[in-house]
């Protein structure tokens, strides 16, 4: 009748980032979760969509979170695949949280600086996050709703960028290896040949009370009893639990096992190894406890390792593409795709009156939702998980270079609103809407490129969970 310990599913892209995720897993997240008593289930994403794929037909009710270890990029799968499904009104509510392995990682740094820490990036970053994670803890998170030239929608958690910044980012995607460095190489790249791009504007202004849960309004989800604390030494290695081979209860397709530069097998782990105390704390999901581990050896020479079954749910097959099956975990099923954006009219439509228009070149335009935009890019510092808020920036042409070199200096602490720059903008708002009328350049959501056009977005306050650990005594939030 013990309770049984939380259940995580790691998806980890091993190709994001410097390649480094399956390695900075193994010997520094798996064991801290082992040791924080939480039971996990980890699977490494095969190609780009694979993790949207997984999520869509995913039994939710037997995880209490999915967490991504890679950049920003595979978490956005994980959101969109949830908001497609015939459920998404609870699917999206299901705790997410992001380990940092990628080259992009703009919401661990606001995680970070959320609990308290220092900015930080590479390693130090995961091993931050990675303890936040363990001690529990969430919040809502605001979900921007985006949509594009074509009427298709998509859901960011982060950025929708537009002129420099999506320029630099789409530019160094081919420099991923150095990791974060890649955007300070492609910021003084981009410096070098710097361009403006002609456009309209127009955003609804954030006024009155916010349209966001009221702040400190902590999501009463996962936090641990106990404390944890970093031992100086190196974390043992994850040897708690015997590995048993069993058939696998996940809708999933057992992973590709092999690794760049790596010659040994890359095996999907499950690890059961929760220690009773610990539980309950993560009590979001039910409380059906773990099915018994079936006890079979492995068998010498198999390359892959195992799935400890945890449910006795029958496995459910992945769904073909435009055909979700019907997911008996939700309570009510809705058409699939997330919430309607009742503050935007259609994109080739006039805007309501109380929206505000400008026409311009621009440098960049950058809507975004946390603090960062990378690791250490403070880009907008009063920003919150769920503020209700669209934080809009741009910067006007006619900026010299040595003044946007200033801004993205002045991004390490977030001080650059105070450097007085003429073309320098900001508007907290609810809603905006982009006309590029510069003929070419490139789009970005959360750092994906999207089709080039017309794009408009509205923000859904407090829409997803996000796990954040508690906050910090000297973190922004009290
Ligand atoms: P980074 O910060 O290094 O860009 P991301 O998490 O943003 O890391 O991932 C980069 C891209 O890789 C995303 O578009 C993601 O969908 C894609 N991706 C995820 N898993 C794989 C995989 N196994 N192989 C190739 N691409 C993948
Ligand atoms: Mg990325």
């Amino acid at each position: 009748m013990l309770p049984r310990p939380p259940r995580l599913l790691l998806l980890v892209n091993p190709f994001g980032g410097r390649g480094l995720a399956w390695q900075w897993c193994k010997s520094h997240v798996l064991p801290m979760i082992a040791e924080a008593g939480l039971s996990f289930n980890l699977i490494q994403t095969e190609r780009q969509n694979h993790a949207r794929e997984l999520v869509q037909g995913l039994s939710l009710s037997e995880w209490d979170a999915i967490i991504t270890l890679s950049g920003d990029g595979l978490l956005y799968e994980v959101l969109n695949g949830l908001l497609a499904r015939p459920d998404w009104k609870e699917a999206v509510k299901k705790p997410v949280g992001i380990l940092p392995c990628g080259s992009g990682n703009a919401l661990a740094g606001a995680v970070n600086q959320h609990g308290g820490f220092a900015s930080v990036i590479g390693l130090d970053l995961l091993l931050n996050c990675s303890l936040l994670l363990c001690r529990g803890g969430s919040r809502p998170l605001d979900l921007l709703s985006v949509t594009l030239a074509s009427g298709s929608r998509c859901f960011s958690f982060l950025s929708v960028a537009w002129g420099f910044v999506s320029d630099v980012d789409i530019q160094t995607e081919r420099f991923r290896a150095l990791g974060s460095a890649r955007f300070t190489l492609g910021t003084v790249l981009g410096l070098a040949t710097l361009h403006t791009y002609r456009g309209r504007l127009s955003y609804l202004p954030a006024t009155g009370e916010p349209a966001s849960p009221k702040p400190g309004s902590t999501h009463n989800l996962p936090r641990a009893k106990s404390e944890l604390t970093l031992t100086p030494e190196p974390a043992p290695p994850a040897t708690h639990s015997p590995l048993h081979r069993s058939v696998s209860d996940l809708p999933l397709p057992l992973p590709v096992l092999a690794s760049p530069g790596s010659p040994e097998p890359l095996p999907v782990l499950s690890l059961n190894s929760g220690c009773p105390e610990l539980a309950g704390d993560w009590g979001g999901a039910e409380d059906a406890p773990l099915s018994p581990d079936p006890l079979l050896p492995s068998p010498p020479c198999s390359p892959r390792a195992v799935l400890s079954p945890i449910t006795k749910n029958p496995p459910e097959m992945p769904a073909p593409p435009g055909h979700l099956p019907p997911c008996p975990d939700g309570p009510e099923i809705a058409p699939s795709g997330g919430p309607p954006d009742h503050l935007l009219p259609p994109l080739d439509a006039p805007l309501p009156t109380g929206w505000v228009t400008m026409e311009e070149d621009f440098v960049l335009m950058l809507a975004i939702l946390p603090s960062h935009l990378g690791a250490d890019l403070v880009a907008v510092p009063h920003a919150r998980f769920d503020d209700g808020l669209v934080h809009l920036c741009w910067v006007r042409g006619g900026i010299s270079r040595a003044n946007l070199l200033r801004i993205f200096l002045a991004m390490d602490r977030g001080s650059h609103f105070g450097l007085g720059c003429p073309q320098l903008g900001y508007a907290a708002v609810r809603a905006f809407r982009l006309e590029p009328l510069t003929p070419r350049g490139v789009l970005t959501v959360d750092g994906e490129m999207v089709e080039y056009g017309p794009v408009q977005a509205q923000v859904h306050p407090g829409l997803g969970t996000l796990l954040t650990g508690p906050p910090g005594l000297l973190g922004p939030e009290p």
